[in-house]
């Protein structure tokens, strides 16, 4: 099956949307399905799940860290992770530059934008994130390079809401670049889940994180 949600949901994206399967609690015999349908870039929400993955399946698998991250579980990552999505602070940022020095890498990440209603979600609000670009990042935190935004729109019926969470977003987002970070690598812009990707991506998403419409309903 998982072969099959794949190319159904590859038919249904518009050109230049990349997919990125999450695959978060699946087992690696899922993953290996994907690889084989020629999927290869995976996402997972905890660290060390990702870390064991990455251990046993092909090297050539783009791993992307979509959930909350801790600082001091970034060290299990820092050698092989390819985009860390959920960049919520800028001490996070720190310590995935410290991290990111260690091994003499620089380290693909996005900031994580707070746009949904309810407050139990992570991220930026529009005044902080305004106060992060005004500093000199590259600066800063010369090991990683910040591609972009991501965000989680509120899981409500209500696609209105969702889709103008979105809007704000891409709002956000090209102010950024226009304004206040104009560099070439900044260009990811990551919103969509199973539920909402095709709001997303009519909105100006270029990146959907799509899990259960892959895999299948998690437990
Ligand atoms: C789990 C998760 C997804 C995928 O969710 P589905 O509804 O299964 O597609 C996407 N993004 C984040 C941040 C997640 O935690």
């Amino acid at each position: 099956m998982v072969a099959e949600n794949l190319d159904a949901i590859k038919a249904s994206l518009s050109p230049g949307v990349e997919l990125v399967a999450i695959s978060k609690t699946k087992p690696v015999s899922a993953i290996e399905e994907a690889y084989e349908a020629g999927q290869r870039i995976f996402g997972e929400n905890r660290i060390q799940e990702m870390a064991e993955k990455y251990e046993q399946l092909p090297k050539d698998i783009q791993w992307h860290m979509i959930g909350h991250v801790q600082d001091n579980k970034i060290k299990y990552m820092a050698p092989f992770v390819s985009l860390v999505h959920g960049m919520d602070k800028e001490k996070r940022l720190k310590a995935l530059n410290k991290e990111a020095a260690k091994v003499d890498r620089r380290i693909d990440c996005l900031v994580q934008i707070h746009i949904a209603e309810e407050d139990s979600k992570f991220g930026f609000d529009e005044s902080e994130v305004f106060a992060l670009f005004q500093k000199d990042l590259e600066q800063l935190y010369p090991h990683i390079r910040i591609c972009g935004l991501m965000g989680m729109a509120t899981f409500t019926e209500d696609q209105d809401q969702v889709r103008r969470e979105f809007q704000g977003l891409k709002r956000l987002f090209d102010r950024i670049k226009s304004e206040h970070f104009p560099k070439d690598y900044f260009k990811v812009l990551s919103m969509g889940m199973s539920g909402d990707y095709q709001i997303a991506q009519e909105e100006g998403s270029n990146m959907v994180r799509i899990g259960s419409s892959i895999f299948g309903a998690r437990n």
